[in-house]
């Protein structure tokens, strides 16, 4: 093998998958993890003193739009896993509502050729349409769609209105062992809904999406996995109902698992209405913090992270969703929703470890094993620093400050919330197969 071995050391490895606390070292060689531990002796020629740093296994988001083919001016496949490797990501798993949608072997074959070019700093997997043109009235070939490697269904940015089809493509799924990805919505209820149902909508003026509007469907398909035996994974969950119907589902011993951001996790929908690090600035409406499902209350918050602390929530998910500044510059009701999430999806999340409402041990779970879980049918061995797993690794400083600068983002969308805040943990470097991919070079704020 070309790959040369490399001794971290010095580290405070958590890998929460072999329940690891510890200060110690992690020998690589060959990109596989030969041993993680306390007590290494053997050297290497590479050799990176993690002193005061955390090391753990490589961020894996099950949940992000890499916006190629036919959105190059938001994203590419490329511009996606820099960013994604600045974030601490090693495996993400990219949406198939491009253009054309990924709902043909044709079309994944495309994008897992785009990202085998990347393979070399981000494993790239692809999510594959539940229905063709991601319309809602016929299932795609999913055989055909598992064939070229996807790794679910999911007609995200929309939802499956139809239960039969729904029952189809969940018989279809059970049977080839993949999950279904689910963006719950009824579109009945959310028409014309641009921000979270409730008091900040009133006083704004804007009309709202009702929480029922992701709780009914989230409620329709936990009856209808119950019935088909699918695993169904519920993303970007947003509301304390869900939280609830899906603790429910889990307590009755079906394959029910689930995922949120970060940005539903920290913000609340008076984030639209006022910018806390720019309020001067702070336009009225704040489209950048346009987001489907829409931010939340800070009840939904309190309950999301509940979620996050009781296992209710297997996983973090950015839903990584670049956009140009045009879609995002325009009135309120023109905006693209969406957040570019990648490079402050950590140092977003330590805010909760460092308010003490997450520990940190249970934030790195579900970035890791969580939701190498979720598809543990075909990627196992990953999110975890056991021996003869892959060398994916992230070494984060918990306590270093920056501040965001939409600017100096690595993915072509610059739309985040989040820019100008002071955030409190960074990733140092990422290291993807024993290599390593991401160095951050960019000084701290001095505390
Ligand atoms: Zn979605």
């Amino acid at each position: 093998m070309k790959k040369n071995a490399l001794l971290i050391k010095n580290a405070r490895i958590i890998d929460p998958a072999n329940d690891i606390d510890m200060i110690g070292s992690i020998l690589i060689k060959d990109g596989i993890i030969q041993q993680t531990g306390g007590s290494i002796t053997d050297s290497a020629p590479q050799i990176i003193d993690a002193t005061g740093l955390v090391a753990c296994p490589g961020f894996i988001d099950l949940h992000c739009h890499l916006r190629e083919p036919g959105f190059e001016e938001k994203e590419t496949v490329a511009s996606g896993a820099a960013a994604a490797s600045r974030g601490g990501f090693t495996t993400i798993c990219c949406m198939p509502n491009t253009n054309p949608p990924l709902d043909n072997a044709a079309t994944i074959d495309y994008v897992n050729t785009l990202a085998a070019r990347e393979s070399g700093r981000v494993t790239i997997l692809t999510v594959g349409c539940i229905t063709k043109n991601r319309e809602g009235r016929e299932i795609t070939d999913m055989s055909e769609l598992a064939g070229a490697g996807c790794v679910g269904f999911s007609d995200d940015g929309s939802p499956v209105s139809s239960s039969r089809i729904m029952v189809l493509a969940m018989l279809k799924a059970a049977s080839l062992g993949l999950p279904i990805i689910d963006h719950c919505e009824d579109l009945e209820l959310s028409h014309g809904g641009q921000m979270n149902d409730g008091w900040v909508a009133a006083r704004l003026g804007l009309k709202g999406i009702p929480a029922a509007a992701e709780e009914s469907i989230i409620a329709r398909d936990i009856v209808l996995a119950e019935m088909t035996g699918a695993g169904l994974h519920i993303t970007h969950v947003s509301t304390g109902g869900a939280v609830k119907l899906i603790r429910e589902a889990k307590s009755k011993g079906l394959k029910i698992t689930a995922d949120v951001t970060p940005h539903h996790l920290t913000l609340t929908d008076e984030r639209i209405a006022s910018n806390p690090v720019k309020p001067e600035e702070s336009p009225a409406f704040d489209t950048l913090a346009k987001v489907n499902p829409p931010l939340r209350s800070a009840a939904d918050v309190e309950a999301l992270i509940q979620g996050i602390n009781d296992g209710t929530i297997n996983a973090i998910a950015t839903d990584h969703a670049p956009h140009t500044d045009e879609e995002k510059l325009c009135e309120f009701e023109l905006a693209a929703s969406g957040i570019s999430g990648f490079e402050t999806a950590f140092g977003v999340l330590m805010t909760l470890v460092h308010a003490g409402k997450i520990n940190l041990n249970t934030l790195i779970a579900r970035m890791t094993i969580g939701p190498s879980r979720v598809l543990i049918n075909r990627f196992g061995r990953t999110g975890t620093l056991a021996a003869a797993s892959p060398a994916d690794i992230a070494l984060l400083d918990v306590n270093r400050q920056w501040i965001v600068d939409k600017n100096n983002l690595l993915s072509k969308g610059k739309n985040t919330p989040f820019d100008g805040y002071t955030l409190k943990g960074t990733v140092v470097a990422t290291i993807h197969r024993g290599e390593i991919v991401y160095r951050n070079s960019s000084p701290g704020i001095a505390q």
